[in-house]
């Protein structure tokens, strides 16, 4: 016949057959029949670690180390979020004792000789307590997640799945921060689409879509390391944050992407190579207190409309502070 697993996991610790034997007899009476016995303070102790019960019912006094210290490790060994409830078996009604028990992380006592009434009524209240443990921990599981959802939802660009303007924020302000303290320049590319209003009229706005996941996409791809960033900016614009980048390495990037981008031979009546395009403006500076991530924004936007007015599909290197 197959065991039935007991509700609650009872760890009894007692050196006592006799007193072992009553507590084992009152846990059968509650439907409790398989729980686990250690005769000492670092038997208690083992078996806390690979069973992990519910309850410890834990004499004061061991053969080896007290019922103070076995509570004791059992706090330490809980995880965060976990708890075990303890109750120390007294042998009388010593105050110090209970004063000492509870100290040394308990939650209740029972004198002995324990009366059956009174321990299945002491089981009960801490299965209680379990049960609300339980259900804690579950509610904050479920919001912990719901919270790292949110947070992923919130810095997220809907269309195109990369880090929109919100996650920009977040992340440029901590980057020109840390450029600063290691003395690093931190480069900007701002990039927009060529003509893009031209494309949806003609297209139609779903291509319009369609369009800015593949740029989006191609661009997220181009910027691999942790320190960078690629984020949708605006409608058709777009913005790569690349930490501890001088500006011929952010040329470089800019470059590349623009050459990406031409890449996908998207079809766009419009532009000079009859394909999607973008131009880019990039800047590059070493943050200062002095210097503000604001105005490295607005240079980089400068140096964009320089792309735009010197015919577009193109890099053009901006200046810190230049407008
Ligand atoms: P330029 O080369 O000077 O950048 O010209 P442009 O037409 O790209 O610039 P403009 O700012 O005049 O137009 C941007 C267009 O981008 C207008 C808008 O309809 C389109 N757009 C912005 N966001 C979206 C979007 O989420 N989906 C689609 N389909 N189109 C968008
Ligand atoms: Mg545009
Ligand atoms: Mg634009």
């Amino acid at each position: 016949m197959k065991k039935k697993k007991d509700a609650l996991k009872v760890l009894v610790v007692d050196d006592s057959k006799v007193v072992t034997r009553v507590l084992v007899n009152y846990l059968a009476g509650m439907g409790i029949n398989h729980p686990f016995l250690a005769a000492t303070g670092n038997q208690a102790i083992e078996l806390f670690k690979s069973e992990r019960p519910d309850i410890v019912l834990l004499d004061v006094q061991l053969p080896d180390i007290d019922g103070f210290d076995v509570s004791k490790a059992i706090r330490k060994l809980e995880v965060k979020g976990e708890w075990t409830a303890i109750i120390f078996l007294t042998s009388m009604a010593n105050d110090e004792d209970l004063v000492r028990g509870i100290e040394a992380g308990g939650d209740d006592y029972l004198t002995k000789p324990v009366a059956q009434a009174v321990f299945h009524a002491k089981v009960r209240a801490m299965q209680r307590l379990i049960e609300m443990q339980r259900q804690l921990v579950q509610a904050k599981r479920k919001l912990d997640l719901a919270n790292t959802k949110l947070k992923r939802i919130s810095t997220t660009d809907a269309l195109t799945g990369i880090a929109n303007r919100r996650a920009f924020d977040e992340f440029s302000e901590l980057e020109w921060r840390r450029c600063m303290r290691k003395g690093k320049p931190m480069a900007l590319v701002m990039l927009d689409i060529d003509y893009f209003k031209l494309f949806n009229d003609k297209y139609g706005h779903q291509a319009g879509d369609d369009c800015l996941k593949m740029v989006a996409a191609k661009i997220a791809k181009a910027t691999p390391r942790a320190t960078d960033l690629c984020v949708r900016f605006g409608g058709e614009e777009f913005m790569l944050v690349l930490s501890e980048t001088d500006l011929d390495g952010a040329l470089c990037m800019a470059e590349r992407v623009r050459q990406m981008v031409a890449d996908l031979k998207i079809p766009h009546y419009a532009t000079a190579s009859k394909h999607v395009a973008v131009s880019c403006g990039v800047v590059s500076v070493l943050p200062s207190e002095e210097l503000s991530l604001e105005a490295l924004v607005k240079s980089a936007d400068v140096a964009l409309y320089m792309a735009k007015r010197g015919g577009r599909d193109r890099v053009v290197a901006g200046e810190y502070g230049k407008v």
